[in-house]
C-alpha cells in the first residue's frame, strides 16, 4: 500500500539546506515518501544547488527512490524511497560542494542498510558554513563510534574552498546504535591546531600555528602546517581543537585575502575559548549534527550550550517522521540538554 506522503515546508525555522538532507536521511531509513516545497527558501540562492542536488541523487540511488523535480534550482521535491542498497557508490558534485554533507545525508542511513557500504565522493573537504573533514575525523566520527556506528572516513585528497578536488572514501557497517550518554567533557587532552595550505606561501601557515600556540602555551609539536601542492587552490584553513576524554570540540577558520594570518589565528583561539569558558559538552556544530543518530539510537541525550535556529529546525524535522520524540530543555542560563523523552508513566498503571 502506498504510504502517505509527509509534506514539508522548506521555509521554516532556518530555512535552508539542512531539512532536505536530514529529510532525505530519515524517508530511507522510515520507508516514509515525502514531499518539500520552498526549498532552501531562506537563502540567498534558493532551491538545490549543486551540493543538495547530490545529495538528493545519491540518497534516491541507495534507496532505489521514485523521485520528481531533481533539478538544479528546482524548489519542490518529491522523493519515494523503495529500498536500501548497500555497497559501493560513487559520487561527484562537479563544483567545490560539501562532501561532508553528502556523507552526512548518507550516514544515517548506511548505518541501518542490510550490509556494508564504500562511498566514494568527489568535491570540497573543508567548506564554509559546513563540517570539514577534520571536523568529521576529530568531532562527530569518535561520538558515532563510542555509540557503537562502525565507520570509517578516509580523505584520499583534501579540497579546499573555492576550487575543491578533493576525495572521500566512506565505509560504513551496519551498526545498531546504543544510547547516547554525554553530559559531562571529562578531563581535558591537549590542545592542538593545523593549518592546511594550497598554493599558498609557507609563512602563512608557520604564523599561523605560531599565534595559536602563543594564545594556548602549546608546544611547537602539538601544532603543525601541511602543503597540498599546488593542484588545488589557493586556499588556506586553520583547524584548532581542544580534546577531552569523552568529547571534542574544533574550529575551523578560512584564510582570507587581505586578512592576516594573525588575524585568522585569533578568530581561531577567540572561537575555541569561548566553547573552552561555556559549559557545553557537545559544541554548536555537533549538537544539530547529533540530532540524527540520537534519533537513530532512539535513547540518551547530550550536554550543549544554547541551541542554534539550525538544531531547532532540525528538531523539528525529526518530529514531522515520527520515531522517538527527542526534546531541547533549558538547565541553566546557556545550559541545554537535548535527550528522549522518557514515556509517561500512566498515572493508572
Ligand atoms: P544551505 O541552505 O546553505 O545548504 P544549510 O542549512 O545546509 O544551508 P548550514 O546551516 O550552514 O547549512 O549548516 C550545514 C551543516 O554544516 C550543519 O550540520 C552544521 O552543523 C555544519 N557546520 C556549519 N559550519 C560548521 C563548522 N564551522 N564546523 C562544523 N560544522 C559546521
Amino acid at each position: 500500500m502506498e504510504q502517505e506522503l509527509i509534506e514539508l515546508d522548506g521555509s521554516i525555522g532556518e530555512g535552508g539546506g539542512q531539512i532536505l538532507r536530514s529529510a532525505l536521511s530519515l524517508s530511507v531509513i522510515t520507508g516514509r515518501p515525502f514531499r518539500l516545497r520552498r526549498i532552501r527558501a531562506n537563502r540567498a540562492k534558493p532551491g538545490l544547488m549543486r551540493q543538495h542536488l547530490t545529495c538528493v541523487q545519491a540518497a534516491a540511488q541507495i534507496s532505489a527512490a521514485d523521485v520528481t523535480g531533481a533539478e538544479l534550482q528546482s524548489s519542490e521535491l518529491r522523493f519515494v524511497p523503495k529500498t536500501l542498497v548497500a555497497g559501493a557508490h560513487h559520487f561527484a558534485i562537479g563544483t567545490a560542494g560539501s562532501t561532508m554533507l553528502v556523507v552526512q545525508t548518507l550516514l544515517p542511513m548506511l548505518l541501518a542498510a542490510p550490509g556494508e557500504s564504500r562511498i566514494t565522493v568527489e568535491g570540497g573537504t573543508h567548506n564554509m558554513m559546513a563540517p570539514s573533514s577534520c571536523f568529521l575525523n576529530r568531532v562527530f566520527l569518535p561520538q558515532l563510534r563510542r555509540i557503537g556506528a562502525d565507520v570509517e572516513l578516509v580523505v584520499e585528497r583534501e579540497g579546499l574552498f573555492p576550487a575543491g578536488g578533493g576525495r572521500i572514501v566512506l565505509k560504513v557497517r551496519p551498526s545498531k546504535l546504543k544510547p547516547v550518554e554525554l553530559s559531562e567533557r571529562g578531563a581535558l587532552r591537549g590542545i592542538g591546531a593545523e593549518a592546511l595550505l594550497a598554493a599558498v606561501p609557507e609563512h602563512v601557515g608557520l604564523r599561523e600555528i605560531t599565534a595559536v600556540a602563543d594564545h594556548f602555551r602549546l608546544r611547537r609539536e602539538q601544532v603543525r602546517h601541511r602543503d597540498l601542492g599546488h593542484q588545488t587552490g589557493p586556499g588556506n584553513v586553520l583547524s584548532v581543537w581542544a580534546e577531552f576524554e569523552h568529547v571534542c570540540e574544533l574550529v575551523t577558520v578560512h584564510g582570507e585575502r587581505r586578512v592576516a594570518a594573525e588575524q585568522v589565528a585569533e578568530r581561531a583561539c577567540t572561537e575555541l575559548d569561548t566553547y573552552l569558558s561555556s559549559a557545553a559538552v557537545a559544541g554548536e556544530y555537533l549538537a544539530d549534527q547529533m540530532l540524527l543518530p540520537l534519533w537513530l539510537s532512539g535513547e540518551g541525550g547530550y550536554r550543549c550550550g544554547e541551541p542554534s535556529s539550525h538544531t531547532l529546525t532540525n528538531l523539528d524535522t525529526l518530529g514531522r517522521f515520527g520515531g522517538p520524540s527527542i526534546e531541547c530543555r533549558k538547565l541553566a542560563e546557556g545550559v541545554h540538554e537535548i535527550a528522549t523523552t522518557r514515556p509517561e508513566v500512566s498515572s493508572r498503571a
